[in-house]
């Protein structure tokens, strides 16, 4: 008898609840889609992650150096990144149920995949999420819950090379919660409003990259080798041509062969461009647990 990938994940979920890894949030009122609390078990497994990762990347390497940047930034952090323009999804209603979905992810471009009916134009859904600060809701006070943490490395790279009298090539890193207000969001906690990143960006002079990508593909994967994972379950993606964004080189995902499809874990990519403008408007991928910027 075959178990399907869905009756795995239900007995998962609910194994999680039971020894007090991970619960529905606001349960007791219902529950709120795509967000977890971690329990007792749950907090200190998550604790443990992050610290292997952080000695690893960070407390036993001369070049890397960490960071916790806030949240909330200056909102033209977000224009100059290319976010408020180009973060967006493509998001389609129906018009009779009234579900919504992404263009992008059903197969029937002009009818609603749940009843057939008629659906709207495609419309731009920005991901992030938009908050006031202060107490005057007007336009100048607008800031957003941060969709990845890159940003917060980006700005503070020269406070971090003086303060920590690095040259380049080094790295800096930094752990945090990040948001994005997806549209389909699924999969237990594979894909979230609400997630955690761990992130490095490697910065390397031009002419070296191909040879650092290439280092830190072997560290990053041998990590995961060294945690204990199935190695069988790891394996490399590779980002063909259309899949590359167009400020990227190259991009490794590393996949795990989790019971609903091998998808990515992390994503490795070699950035050789920086520029501030458009720069990570395309990434649509979280779980990111760390990343080489070179550049
Ligand atoms: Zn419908």
């Amino acid at each position: 008898m075959k178990i399907s990938s869905t009756e795995i994940m239900e007995k998962m979920v609910s194994l999680c609840k039971r020894r007090g890894y991970i619960f529905q949030s606001s349960e007791i009122y219902g529950g709120i889609t795509s967000c977890y609390d971690y329990g007792p078990l749950g907090v200190e497994l998550k604790k443990n992650i992050k610290e292997q990762w952080w000695q690893s990347m960070v407390q036993f390497r001369d070049d890397v150096e960490g960071l916790d940047a806030a949240i909330l930034m200056h909102p033209r952090v977000w224009e100059a990144s290319g976010h408020v323009e180009g973060f967006t999804d493509p998001l389609v209603d129906c018009k009779k149920c009234k579900h919504r979905f992404r263009a992008d992810q059903i197969a029937t471009p002009d009818k609603c995949p749940d009843c057939g009916g008629e659906l709207t134009d495609i419309r731009k859904f920005n991901l992030m999420f938009k908050t006031h600060m202060g107490p005057i809701e007007e336009q100048a006070s607008i800031v957003y819950l941060r969709p990845e943490t890159a940003q917060g490395i980006y700005v503070n790279f020269l406070n971090v090379q003086k303060a920590a009298r690095q040259k380049i090539p080094f790295g800096i890193a930094q752990i945090g919660k990040a948001f994005r207000n997806e549209i389909t969001p699924g999969n237990f906690t594979f894909r979230t409003r609400e997630f955690e990143q761990m992130e490095m960006q490697f910065f390397v002079k031009p002419g070296t990259d191909a040879e650092w990508f290439q280092y830190w593909k072997e560290q990053r994967m041998t990590w995961y080798h060294k945690l204990g994972i199935t190695k069988e379950k790891l394996k490399f993606h590779q980002h063909s041509k259309e899949e590359l964004a167009h400020y990227a080189a190259a991009a490794f995902d590393i996949e795990y062969e989790f019971p609903f499809g091998s998808l990515e874990l992390e994503g490795i990519h070699n950035l050789l461009m920086i520029r501030r403008k458009s720069i990570l408007s395309h990434i649509s991928s979280r779980r990111r647990l760390a990343w080489i910027e070179l550049c």
